[in-house]
């Protein structure tokens, strides 16, 4: 059986792009490979080391989404990165395998701190070592496990290809002792954002949330970009350019066809397409909505599921470390 790695950072809740982007093929994984699935909370405490409370509530909310969309604990090990102290020591020695300009370079890593930068303003100019360093902290997190395939969205390309880049530096140095893995992308790995942005993401703000309520559908919907061109309701519009048409389409609206046609010939106008939007959500949100109030209300089940995991990948990561020491002549 093959070993897959994934990972999610606790910065907030599962959103449309996580789902359709990455964790909907998890639920196709999970019955035929050796899952692990880690929330990486040391991750996202490059980016959050001054608010760690945000990052403990996001855990567990995290863990109740995953089993909320389907992710079968008796088949995936869900665990938490910090657990498993492996991870940080193959960190550092990893760290010395990858050169600083490189990382630089890495164009997940550029588009990330251009973004802080954005956001931040002055304040996204001090950029961490950590920061900087993510990829290779996320190279020790496929290769604890030994991970051959890492399902993601197709922005985390970059960081799997340096992942490739360490390994093979690794056993060129040190001799065969890591797996180099391999990227698997959804059918749909880049899921747009509310505002039409390429990318739908925690920090960017642009998210549909799995357990947002029907007043929050409803005000990030009717605020959804939509055919700059159409001013009158029955103008003709064309749907590839609206963000109302795209959530449509990836919630498989069974009259899709009618909305394309319709919005085309100026049949329909937009508050009638996002009203009929906005139930359409409801509608595919409510069986997700409903196990993640029976989780709310089960914690210990889930910290007992987190646990469960622990041991599995505790187990597994320690058997690397010893072959990553052995490789390394550093196991006297
Ligand atoms: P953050 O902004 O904190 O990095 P994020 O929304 O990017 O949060 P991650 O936890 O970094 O979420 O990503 C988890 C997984 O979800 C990764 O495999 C990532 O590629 C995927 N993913 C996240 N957002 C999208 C998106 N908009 N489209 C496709 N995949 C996505
Ligand atoms: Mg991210």
């Amino acid at each position: 059986m093959k070993t897959i790695l994934t990972g999610i950072r606790p910065t907030g809740n599962l959103h449309l792009g996580h789902y359709f982007g990455a964790a909907s093929n998890w639920l196709k994984l999970q019955d035929d490979y050796d899952f692990f699935l880690e929330i990486a909370d040391v991750q996202a405490l490059t980016d959050n080391f001054h608010q760690p409370e945000k990052l403990a509530s996001n855990v567990f909310l995290l863990a109740v989404d995953l089993l909320s969309i389907g992710i079968d604990p008796k088949k995936v090990h869900i665990f938490v990165q910090s657990k498993i102290p492996e991870i940080a020591e193959l960190t550092i020695f990893y760290s010395n395998l990858v050169t600083m300009s490189r990382l630089y370079r890495n164009p997940t890593v550029k588009t990330e701190i251009q973004q802080k930068k954005a956001l931040f303003g002055q304040q996204g100019e001090s950029v961490t070592y950590g920061f900087v360093g993510y990829p290779v902290s996320q190279a020790a997190d496929i290769t604890a496990f030994h991970g051959e395939l890492v399902p993601v969205g197709e922005d985390q390309l970059p960081l799997i290809e340096q992942c490739r880049e360490i390994v093979r530096k690794f056993n060129s140095i040190y001799g065969e002792t890591l797996i180099e893995p391999k990227p698997l992308l959804s059918e749909t790995p880049r899921i747009k954002g509310l505002d039409g942005a390429e990318k739908m993401g925690k920090s960017l703000g642009n998210a549909i949330y799995l357990k947002d309520s029907e007043e929050e559908i409803k005000k990030k919907i009717m605020g959804a970009i939509t055919d700059p061109k159409k001013i009158q309701k029955d103008d003709p519009a064309n749907p590839d350019v609206c963000m109302v048409y795209y959530y449509h389409k990836l919630i498989h609206n069974e009259n899709l066809e009618v909305v394309c046609k319709e919005c085309k010939k100026g049949e329909r106008g937009c508050v009638q397409c996002k009203k009929e939007l906005i139930q359409k959500m409801l509608e595919f949100l409510k069986p997700i909505q409903e196990k993640q109030k029976y989780y709310y209300e089960h914690k210990e089940e889930v910290y007992k599921i987190l646990e469960d995991g622990r041991k599995v990948a505790k187990e597994k990561a320690e058997q690397t470390m010893k072959d990553v020491r052995h490789s390394m002549k550093i196991d006297y």
